[in-house]
């Protein structure tokens, strides 16, 4: 069994795309298939070499892994000789009109309200009538649209098209390039796709994608459309404009794991394996509802993933995300991961313990200080903190709060004993006197 994942590199990958990729992957990890990364760049003038390469990235870095990669590009041959042998069968023809003379019947068809369809001048011209002036002329080919188109959708049931409603569309543009519709079809079919599964935006298109594979007397895969996910203000998400890209994501410091788990709606905020993923994974039971994507949601969970996982692999996060950390950086990541919600936080975080230098504290402040780090010179932390506790007959914030102000300079964070154990006692005493 087939599935596969066709994105255009018309933009970036963003969390809606890679929510569909994520299914597709599940689904094939689920059934046992083989599943296949599609680069849909037939429309050069839409396509960026850039997007590809960061879409693969991005893919990889979510650990969503594939068997086999196409590019379109590299199959142009293949689609000129599908159209060539839809000519010869006459399910589709050459069309001589040009874009010029559509313009006006279209512009009218719009001051009308009314949906343009191609009127089919070109749809009876004569086998070597058509032979000569491709010859001579520019020409688009399309397909000839006769019979209505039944979609059979898992989630939706049965869509009808009409004939009318799927136009005779243009499956090679004038400069022989296959459109979207055409490669997909193709595609699918060549490759053996027993499952599609895609945003349901897609439906339409699926309707003449199945046209093309009724007209080569072929089975279309089965076709599972799914609501997409929108952006908070529930508008589709778009791939040029910023802030849900993958890379975007992984730029504020989202872990995949956090960014997997969300899609996956795991409701959980801890690490999983995908083995666990998959096992727990149905496509029927995706929501029939389009899901909104919550950033602070994600940002919750993504915190708690900080928290959690292997100090190894937060490590090789760290590191790809900020290569040139120190040791001494590094050294914190221990006894700040426990408060920061992005990777960015946490070097911030970690910067800023690094660089803090304290202001002077109250007098009554200072009198609690001053003994602390004199019992400090001869004890350890936490003997120091009972000895001023029993000595000062304070407890609580009363002796925490000057320390922590003059250690860190904030009234909130990791425990003060942890930072200590990293930063040293000696440090500490230096810190602590500059407050004095
Ligand atoms: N290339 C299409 C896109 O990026 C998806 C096509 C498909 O999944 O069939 O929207």
């Amino acid at each position: 069994m087939k599935l596969r994942f066709a994105p255009s590199p018309s933009g970036l990958l963003h969390i809606a795309n890679a929510r569909i990729a994520l299914l597709n992957y599940l689904e094939a990890r689920k059934k046992k298939a083989s599943l296949i990364l599609r680069i849909e760049d037939t429309d050069v003038a839409r396509s960026a070499e850039e997007n590809e390469k960061q879409i693969i990235e991005d893919l990889k870095w979510l650990g969503i892994v594939f068997d086999k990669y196409y590019r379109q590009q590299e199959r142009l041959n293949l689609y000129r000789e599908k159209a060539e042998l839809l000519i010869k069968s006459h399910k589709a023809y050459r069309c001589f009109c040009g874009k010029h003379k559509l313009k006006e019947l279209k512009e009218k068809a719009i001051k009308q309200g009314i949906a343009y369809r191609y009127p089919g001048f070109c749809r009876n011209i004569s086998d070597t009538q058509s032979q000569d002036r491709a010859n001579k002329e520019a020409y688009v080919v399309r397909m000839r649209i006769d019979e209505p188109v039944i979609l059979e959708d898992i989630h939706r049931g049965k869509i009808r098209f009409d004939a009318g409603e799927l136009d005779d569309f243009i499956i090679l543009r004038e400069d022989k390039t296959a459109t979207y519709n055409f490669a997909c079809a193709i595609d699918d079919m060549d490759m053996e796709i027993d499952e599609v599964i895609r945003g349901e935006d897609h439906i339409t298109n699926t309707a003449r994608q199945i046209a093309v594979f009724n007209a080569l007397n072929k089975i279309p895969p089965v076709y599972i459309h799914i609501p997409i996910m929108l952006d908070e203000n529930r508008k589709k998400i778009s791939k040029r404009a910023g802030g849900n890209s993958i890379k975007e994501l992984r730029e504020k410091g989202i872990l995949p794991e956090a960014i997997i788990s969300y899609l996956a709606s795991l409701g959980r905020e801890k690490e999983f394996s995908v083995e666990e993923l998959v096992e727990n994974f149905s496509i029927e039971r995706i929501s029939k509802s389009n899901p909104v994507f919550d950033f602070h949601r994600l940002l919750l969970i993504n915190e708690s993933f900080i928290k959690t996982i292997d100090d190894a692999l937060l490590l090789k996060h760290l590191a790809e995300f900020e290569p040139r950390l120190s040791e001494q950086q590094l050294g914190y990541v221990p006894v700040f991961r426990n408060n920061a919600r992005d990777l960015a936080e946490l070097i911030q975080m970690i910067d800023e313990f690094i660089d803090f230098h304290p202001e002077k504290l109250q007098e009554d402040e200072k009198e609690t200080l001053r003994l602390f780090v004199k019992l400090l010179k001869d004890n350890d932390f936490s003997e120091s903190i009972s000895k001023l506790a029993e000595q000062t007959g304070k407890r609580g914030k009363a002796i925490y709060h000057p320390i922590r102000i003059a250690l860190a300079g904030k009234e909130k964070g990791p425990s003060l004993a942890d930072i200590v154990a990293v930063f040293g006692k000696e440090n500490t005493i230096k810190r602590l006197s500059e407050a004095l």
